[in-house]
């Protein structure tokens, strides 16, 4: 997993794989731990479930 956690600026979805394609690299907002009670990325999720979260 990443070391902190990304949302674009213009979303409300969390992303914590830094392989994810939706990754934010330009205008995003981060945070060192799992902003609670926030939307994660589905995307993010399956990649962690699969164990291909980079
Ligand atoms: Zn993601």
């Amino acid at each position: 997993m990443a070391s902190e956690y990304r949302q674009h600026d213009t979303s409300d979805v969390w992303h914590f794989c830094s392989n994810c394609s939706d990754w934010p690299t330009a205008d995003f907002s981060r945070e060192p731990d799992k902003p609670e009670g926030r939307a994660l990325c589905s995307e993010c999720q399956s990649k962690r479930d699969s164990d291909n979260c980079e």
